[in-house]
């Protein structure tokens, strides 16, 4: 493993200064750490000294720092010269705190082994309790105590959990001892035990262990405490705890921490009590205390579900209709204790907090506290309250909510109190829970939605001819593909729930069925999907719509007086405008207007068209889709009102809008007059061996100008005729796609100014336009000086621009990019965030050589980066003005641009 800087500065320093400190204590009122230093002592030892510090009552104990898990493995599993004094000098200050001695027989200490990393991380080892037990302590514990049976509990406890985490004897061979004695006696709770019961299943326990590990159970308190710690360290490399690493992006050399603390107990009997509570509710950020508790209990017995465990407060118990007694009613006094530290801690901490505390004899011990986690609702309501409250400021709310957790609180939640049968899992590959009838046809999907049914769209996978039965859809399922298959970013761009590669379920086509395990689903059968969760459940599951004003509301607004970036919207249906709006979208920045091609039979217009033979047979065509773009236009532009509307002309390669089955030639050939065979044999010609680099984007406007000028003329007349009817001024914003050379720019532009001029005159209304382009090809990029003569704006198209820079096609990537990604040569999917360096560099250099050339040159990006947080940075950094995403990533945009705006990035003032 390699060493961190910090452990080499370290060690340099100590070679000078001294000695590296490897241990350091907390208890009685201070602590040699701090909250501050979690690199150093892991979050659970930082703050443990944190609250030792503050005068809580925590139990005395010390941290063995990360350095020392770091250096373990730099040096073939070994320890720092020097840490066994340590421990041994820190074990002795605990020593005098408690006023008692590790292995003493006649009043022991015992202590908890707990490890701890930076971040909260599962696979880590479980926390070892009563260490320093063993037979004549346990004597000793039972005559000082006055209570034997919690000495022999406590004992066959620590068996059990040293036995199973520091041995590697499994759980249930335990389980098995002590549910049998129990059964033997007609008992039910472990508490029932007397003490000679325990005092059996200590010794089969004993037995056990010798029999599991083929050596007696360890006897000597310090022999068990440097086992522990080993087992910490060694817990580190577990496979578990590597792959976890592996998930989520933890450093190994971050390493972990040890804990070693004196015990305190839940389990001495009535007027004791061990529990876990929320300074205020995660799931709904209520600022009200939320937690549960046992009484005679100890560790996580709480969590663990043998006993049910009982609420903190009344209210708690209310709203859970427990009728076990709360803390507040049983121990009032302590829950009084509790409740102030609680307000001590929120307001040392300023945030919401988790913590862990026992009750001893009727004194309360703090075990725990960190941040808590929350749902993103939780996150709202307690950023908001507490800049209420004045306990945080509003730049620290904005900071403090996860713009990509927004997505959660959008969409349409399943109701959480309805029950739900889950048959299958895919990939939660677009937020929003959606049930309907399971349809297996893009042309099923239509059919039925415009008979009002609400449809799930199922297929192996989706491809461009499915869009119609996408859009048609309430929902979209898929047994293949990924996060970034076309099913899961088409769905995320329309803003509909969507589960990819739900690998479990087999689909028949031929039948309409698909099949799981013994579950069939049946054409038009009831099912639900959870996009959020990538759960497919049977029949319909109710949902709940989300609530945008309140804290939403609120924090949106703040966020909005802090950002410099503009946020528009990738839309081209009037529900997307819609929705976007309702989001706060500040315009569109891409209306691709191939969409408003496929819809009914404006796809035969369009296939006749580019079927035809010569310009009169296209215009003849489109001059029947002309009312149809026109009409789209107009409603467009009503919904905006004003705002900015970028309208990209014809994009996509002509030979998707071919026709491919025979009855969709045989359609086609009627409504052109011409053969059958005519159709089949053009079609066939215009196959293309890479469509995407091929005839396409502004080669399209090149080679066929009348669509073009059909859509100018759309657009023009839209405006107009919007101003005319309802006196709103449209102001759109022609954007000519996959410009290499800037002459293609300038012709197409001539040509829009033309059009404009026509319509001007005819229709008696001068319309306010621009003609600018997107840059997605790294020649544009490069000649960006040059294009910006004729371009009044620039829409970064990074989804093609990092495919062209990159030379890498995103429908093909998944298949390797994700072994790029676990081998850890890429650090990100540069489809989900721009990659800085490359693609970066060039919208660089593109937005320098353009705004060289014209100054006021607008900027702004309309690839799915623009709704991906680290990317919006980037955007700000560069000084865009705005960046474009679909409509349900809005909000999560205006945040990421205010907390650019915080971290100091800037815009250019226009
Ligand atoms: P985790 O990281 O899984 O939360 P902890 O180290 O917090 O593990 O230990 C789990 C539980 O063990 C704590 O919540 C607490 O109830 C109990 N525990 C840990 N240390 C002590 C101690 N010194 N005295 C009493 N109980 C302890
Ligand atoms: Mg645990
Ligand atoms: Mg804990």
């Amino acid at each position: 493993m390699a060493q961190t800087n910090v452990a080499k500065a370290k060690k340099t320093a100590s070679a000078s200064s001294g000695k590296t400190q490897w241990v350091y204590r907390f208890g009685a009122g201070k602590a040699e750490g701090r909250a501050d230093m979690r690199n150093l002592l892991g979050g659970k030892g930082a703050n443990l000294a944190e609250m030792s510090s503050l005068g809580l009552p925590v139990p005395p104990g010390f941290t063995i720092t990360t350095e020392v898990c770091t250096y373990y493995y730099t040096n073939g599993q070994s320890y720092p010269a020097g840490l066994e004094q340590d421990v041994e000098a820190a074990l002795a200050t605990v020593e005098e705190t408690v006023g008692a001695r590790f292995g003493d027989d006649a009043n022991p200490l015992l202590v908890s082994v707990r490890s701890g990393a930076r971040v909260s991380m599962p696979g880590m080892m479980d926390t070892v309790l009563n260490l320093g037990l063993n037979d004549s302590t346990v004597e000793g514990l039972a005559r000082h105590s006055g209570d034997a049976r919690f000495a022999y509990d406590s004992y066959r406890r620590f068996i059990q959990m040293f036995g199973n985490v520091v041995l590697g004897v499994d759980h249930h061979h335990f389980e098995e001892i002590l549910e049998l004695e129990k059964e033997e006696r007609g008992l039910s709770l472990d508490t029932e035990l007397t003490p000679e019961a325990l005092q059996k299943v200590i010794a089969a326990y004993k037995a056990k262990v010798q029999a599991e590990t083929g050596k007696p159970f360890p006897q000597d308190p310090k022999a068990q405490l440097w086992a522990a710690i080993g087992a910490v360290f060694g817990s580190w490399q577990t496979q578990r705890a590597i792959t976890y690493r592996r998930l989520h992006s933890i450093p190994e050399d971050w390493g972990t921490a040890v804990n070693v603390q004196a015990m305190v107990f839940g389990n001495m009997g009535e007027d004791c009590a061990t529990g876990v509570a929320f300074t205020r509710n995660p799931s709904n950020g209520e600022n009200a205390f939320y937690g549960e508790y046992l009484v005679n209990a100890q560790g996580e017995d709480v969590v663990a579900g043998i006993r049910t465990p009982q609420h903190l407060t009344v209210a708690g118990k209310k709203a859970n209709r427990s009728s076990l007694p709360a803390m507040e009613e049983v121990m009032p006094k302590l829950f009084a204790e509790l409740d102030q530290v609680r307000h001590k801690l929120e307001a040392h901490y300023r945030d919401m907090q988790d913590i862990e505390f026992t009750v001893q004899r009727g004194k309360l011990y703090m075990l725990q506290t960190r941040s808590g986690k929350r749902t993103a609702a939780a996150a709202l309501k307690i950023a908001v309250d507490m800049v209420k409250e004045g306990v945080i400021d509003r730049d620290e709310a904005i900071r403090r909510i996860d713009p990509a957790s927004l997505d959660q609180l959008l969409h349409p939640m399943l109701d959480p109190k309805a029950p739900r049968k889950v048959i299958a899992r895919g990939l939660p590959a677009s937020p929003g829970a959606a049930g309907g009838h399971a349809v297996f046809t893009a042309d099923e999907a239509e059919d039925r939605a415009s008979k009002g049914e609400k449809v799930i769209l199922v297929r192996t996978e989706t491809s461009p001819e499915d869009i119609h039965g996408m859009h048609a859809a309430v929902g979209i399922l898929t047994t293949r593909g990924g996060m970034t298959s076309h099913a899961a970013v088409v769905a995320r761009g329309m803003g509909r729930p969507c589960v990819s590669g739900a690998g479990d379920l087999r689909i028949d086509a031929h039948a309409r069925t698909m099949k799981v395990r013994d579950v069939l689903v049946r054409d038009g059968d009831l099912i639900t999907i959870d996009g959020g969760t990538g759960e497919v459940m049977l029949g319909e599951v109710p949902t709940i719509q989300p609530e945008l004003s309140g804290d939403f509301a609120t924090l949106m607004g703040w966020a909005d007086a802090l950002r410099k970036l503009k946020v528009r919207t990738n839309a081209e249906t009037p529900l997307d405008a819609r929705t976007a709006r309702r989001f706060g979208a500040e315009g569109i920045g891409l209306c691709r207007t191939e969409h408003m091609f496929f819809d009914g039979n404006r796809i035969v217009a369009m296939r006749e068209m580019i079927l035809a033979d010569d310009e009169a047979g296209r215009r003849k065509a489109l001059a029947r889709i002309l009312p149809m773009q026109r009409a789209d236009f107009v409603e467009l532009f009503q919904i905006m009102k004003g705002l900015p509307v970028t309208i990209r002309l014809l994009d996509p390669p002509l030979h998707e809008f071919l026709p491919h089955t025979d009855a969709e030639m045989a359609e086609v050939a009627a409504a052109a007059g011409i053969e059958l065979d005519t159709v089949r044999h053009r079609a066939a010609m215009m196959k293309e061996a890479n469509p995407m680099l091929g005839h396409r984007g502004c080669r399209l406007g090149i080679t066929f100008p009348e669509i073009y000028e059909m859509q100018a003329r759309a657009i023009f007349e839209a405006a107009a005729q919007v101003k005319k009817e309802s006196g709103e001024t449209a102001e759109p914003e022609i954007m000519i796609p996959l410009v290499a050379l800037p002459k293609e720019l300038e012709v197409l532009k001539e040509m829009v100014d033309r059009v404009a001029a026509e319509v001007a005159k005819a229709s008696g209304v001068a319309t306010t336009y621009s003609v600018g382009t997107m840059i997605e090809l790294p020649r544009a990029a490069l000649l960006a000086g040059e294009i910006a003569k004729a371009a009044e704006f620039f829409s970064f198209g990074t989804n093609d621009l990092t495919q062209t820079t990159y030379g890498l096609s995103r429908d093909d990537a998944a298949r390797f990019l994700q072994a790029y990604e676990r081998k850890g040569l890429l650090p990100q999917d540069p489809f989900v965030t721009l990659d800085p360096q490359g693609v970066g560099e060039l919208v660089r250099i593109a937005s320098e050589r353009g705004r060289k050339t014209r100054p006021n040159l607008k900027l702004g990006i309309c690839g799915e980066h623009g709704g991906d947080p680290a990317s919006i940075r980037f955007c700000a950094e560069v000084g865009l003005d705005y960046v474009s995403c679909s409509p349900y990533r809005v909000p999560i945009a205006r945040l990421a641009a205010a907390q650019a705006a915080l971290s100091g990035a800037t815009t250019r003032d226009v």
